[in-house]
């Protein structure tokens, strides 16, 4: 069977207390090689019957051995996890790359990170502590900080693996009981995660996973109230649905949203180091990355030279299919081609600065685009105002710091922003007049690091996800007020 060559375990089925089990339905959804757009295998089509069982399971999970377990075994739990994560690297690099159409590397560098958010947390979980409170004469005051209870994350499918492991690592150490619902163009590593759950020895019912359609299984696992908290990590417009979908019973929402995020290059900018982040936090992922720096704002006495210098990069990108590894692989999935293609077409009134160019020997069928650097572009355009979620990239020049800002925040996200600037006041001036969740001086991660704390402002989205921010998040705090006279 097709599915057995995708992965070493049940890639068609449900993970739900413990046990690999058919969708309740019965029915599937295709797997796709984006970098040929064939159909390579199945995946289980689940629906609100299997998220039931799955929170049910949680729910039981928490009941049971998991929910006795303490903050020291938990850690301990997610350690041998992280170790059977590094023990599949190449695997779990291979399963991504093929699933979503990342170059191998990019997958490699993915599936290190889910070992580092497992190690990170691994490390966390027995050391977060409540306080004690100074208080009346009589009493003694403390806090506690307790697990939701059953957790619901729903995982978008550009870094599915970094994303499930960012959110799962968090509310496993804190003690919750987890259901995941990846995304169906890419939810592989999902389940991979939750087989080497299995093999580390999780007890059952602590991670579920249950893949579906957005509306079905998406849409069930944000409206069940047995859901104590949601993680999404999506669109804007689902995201929405998602947390309305959460209020009806009055469940806490953290959403990761989109962005626009810019880079502002100062012209006493070091160019030689800023020129790869520029260009790389663009096209990395082909450009499908909430934190992609999609905006190059560039101060005017050096617009030229540093757009020059950048499409000279472009020119030198070359798109293929995974396996090639190559600078940028396809985009998700047809209907995401039309999208960026669009977007693309619409720059016809801009300049071109820079193309790179996909190798004649890409599979026919694959979703490749060129990236594309647009150069003199105002920043009210649409395609400096909207995620593209593709490898396009605006360059817009300012004339001074408050301008720089102005444009920066005029877009209603804020996610991620890179400055580039020798100046020390200046870099803390900026930091501050950015609206946006994480903001890099002379140096742009893209999201990256696990101890970091990621989230937006605005569209973005709210909450934090990531570092030992994460973990507030995955718990409520309890106040105990004791009178001892
Ligand atoms: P999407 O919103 O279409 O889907 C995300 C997830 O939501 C999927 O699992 C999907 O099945 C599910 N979903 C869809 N409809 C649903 C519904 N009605 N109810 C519940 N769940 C539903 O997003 P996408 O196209 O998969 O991902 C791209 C978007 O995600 C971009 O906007 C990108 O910026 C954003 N993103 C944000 C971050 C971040 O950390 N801020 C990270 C990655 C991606």
């Amino acid at each position: 069977m097709m599915t057995s060559k995708l992965a070493w375990f049940e890639t068609d089925k449900c993970f739900i207390d413990g046990r690999w089990v058919a969708a309740r339905s019965g029915a599937h959804l295709p797997v796709e090689d984006p970098s040929r757009g064939v159909e390579i295998g199945a995946i289980a089509r689940g629906t609100s019957a299997d998220i039931d069982a799955a929170v049910d399971a949680a729910e039981g999970a928490l009941a049971g051995k998991w929910g006795r377990l303490t903050a020291t075994e938990r850690g301990r739990l997610l350690m041998r996890l992280a170790d059977l994560v590094r023990g599949r690297i190449e695997d779990l690099a291979r399963i991504e790359a093929i699933d979503v159409g990342k170059p191998i590397r990019q997958g490699r560098a993915d599936a290190l990170a889910l070992a580092r958010y497992m190690e990170f947390y691994a490390g966390a979980a027995d050391k977060v502590m409540g306080e004690t409170i100074p208080y009346l004469d009589g009493y003694t005051v403390y806090t506690l900080r307790e697990p939701h209870g059953v957790t619901g994350h729903i995982v978008p499918w550009n870094y599915p693996m970094q994303i499930a492991g960012r959110t799962i690592g968090a509310a496993l150490a804190m003690g919750n009981a987890c259901v995941l619902k990846p995304a169906e163009e890419a939810c592989l590593t999902s389940l991979a995660l939750a087989d080497l759950s299995r093999e580390a020895g999780f007890p059952a019912g602590a991670l579920n996973v249950a893949p579906g359609l957005g509306e079905e299984a998406g849409a069930a696992l944000a409206g069940h109230p047995g859901v104590r908290h949601l993680s999404f990590t999506g669109s804007v417009a689902v995201g929405a649905v998602v947390q309305a979908a959460a209020a009806r019973h009055v469940a806490p929402v953290t959403l990761e949203l989109g962005g626009k995020s810019p880079q502002l290059v100062f012209a006493d900018a070091d160019l030689d180091r800023a020129l790869p982040f520029l260009v790389n936090a663009g096209i990395q992922n082909a450009g499908q990355t909430c934190s992609a720096a999609a905006r190059i704002l560039i101060e005017r006495s050096r617009y030229a030279e540093v757009v020059e210098r950048m499409a000279e990069r472009y020119r030198a990108l070359r798109v293929g299919p995974a396996e090639a590894d190559l600078d940028v692989g396809p985009l998700i999935s047809a209907k995401q081609k039309a999208i960026v293609s669009s977007f693309i077409e619409e720059g016809a009134d801009l300049t071109l600065a820079g193309e790179g160019s996909i190798v004649a020997d890409a599979p026919g069928g694959g979703h490749y685009v060129a990236p594309t650097l647009f150069a003199n572009v105002k920043p009210d355009h649409r395609l400096a105002q909207e995620e593209i979620f593709g490898p396009v990239q605006v360059a817009i020049p300012f004339d001074d710091e408050v301008e720089a800002a102005t444009i920066a925040n005029g877009t209603g996200y804020g996610l991620v922003a890179g400055v580039w600037t020798a100046d020390g006041g200046r870099q803390m001036r900026i930091a501050r007049a950015l609206r946006s969740g994480q903001v890099f001086i002379n140096n742009y991660g893209a999201g990256g690091g696990v101890e970091l704390p990621f989230g937006g402002v605005g569209k973005s989205g709210h909450g934090r996800e990531k570092g030992l921010e994460a973990l507030f998040g995955f718990s409520t705090l309890k106040t105990v007020a004791a009178w001892h006279g």
